[in-house]
């Protein structure tokens, strides 16, 4: 492993020199594989096992300065200056893993990280439908199925699961539940019961200890919807609702969210205003570039993801202006 990270920071050189000093790079995750696990959920959602995060944060303290959430907060407010280049380290969802995996290797590296959380997937143990979805699939015997007047064949799981987290983004919110429990019923496996959802989640006490011991808390609103196909009153209600749970049950302001998704479909000025009005004094996007000082706008500060092709991470740091997605056929 040493040589592999020796090799990675002597290749990192070259691009080192076209790298500028003025960028802030904010590397966002969901969860983190662990290869002796069997997976029953949505393995979209995975990012490295713990050996390649540890390798990438051992890489983000080396080759730059790895700022919190109030330092972020002083840079954008109170005009405090940088002469490094910046990064960040957020997670999303809540997921256990958060807390297993990564939780220590940031404490024991020391860095800061923000964690968003959709406050009511906490509370009712459940998660997103993306995650329900890839467990029908996965748990099916059937090899092929009828659903919604049409034959659907399931033989590659994988390709299952991708077409119908493809349909079920383009969704209607309020139709999601009703389609799930469709293709339970189609696929003749039973949804995943609380109990079996929950153990993907963190815990509310899981959750304040983090928080107490250098993980700053986000809001990822209540339900994780997009926020942009919310009603103002429901746009309210979501950001709100999260930001009061959270302060409740931590007994700290929230000064950040991260809007559900996060692409430039899934927020827009709307949401900006409300956070603003609401007291967010940061609104992070997600698969939207690098960001560089002076001219981050709060509300919409930009996230990319690391991925496992990259051989070293100073390709978005060398060229961020590209946006970064991963390789997702979904
Ligand atoms: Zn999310």
């Amino acid at each position: 492993m040493k040589k592999v990270i020796k090799q990675l920071l002597e290749k990192s050189r070259f691009l080192k020199s076209i790298k500028v000093k003025d960028q802030l790079m904010i590397l966002n995750y969901h969860r983190l594989a662990d290869p002796a696990k069997k997976n029953l959920f949505d393995d979209g959602v995975f990012g490295p096992d713990a050996t390649r995060f540890k390798m990438e944060m051992e890489w983000l303290k080396k080759e730059t300065q790895i700022i919190s959430e109030n330092e972020l907060i002083d840079i954008l407010y109170h005009k405090k200056k940088m002469n490094r280049v910046c990064s960040m380290v957020t997670f999303d969802d809540g997921y256990i893993d958060n807390y297993n995996i990564a939780y220590p290797i940031l404490k024991n590296l020391s860095i800061p990280a923000i964690f968003f959380i959709p406050t009511k997937h906490i509370i009712d143990r459940t998660l997103g439908w993306w995650d329900i979805a890839a467990y029908l699939v996965k748990n099916t015997q059937l090899t092929e199925a009828h659903f919604r007047e049409k034959k659907w064949d399931i033989k590659n799981k994988e390709i299952a699961t991708a077409n119908l987290v493809y349909e079920l983004k383009k969704m209607e919110p309020s139709r999601v539940e009703g389609y799930l429990l469709e293709l339970s019923i189609a696929l003749e496996v039973a949804l995943p019961s609380n109990e079996i959802q929950g153990r993907e989640l963190m815990s509310w006490e899981q959750i304040k200890e983090v928080s107490q011991k250098g993980i700053t808390i986000g809001s990822h609103t209540h339900e994780h919807v997009i926020l942009s196909k919310q009603t103002l009153n429901d746009l309210r209600f979501q950001i709100k609702k999260s930001k009061d749970i959270l302060e409740d049950k931590l007994g700290t302001i929230i000064q950040s969210i991260a809007y559900p998704v996060g692409g430039y479909d899934h927020f827009d000025i709307e949401t900006k205003n409300v956070s603003k009005d609401l007291g967010f004094k940061l609104g992070f996007s997600f698969l939207t570039g690098v960001n560089r000082f002076g001219s981050i706008d709060p509300y919409d500060v930009k996230r990319g993801t690391s991925q496992p092709n990259w051989s070293n991470l100073d390709l978005p740091l060398a060229f961020p202006d590209r946006i970064f997605q991963p390789v997702r056929n979904k």
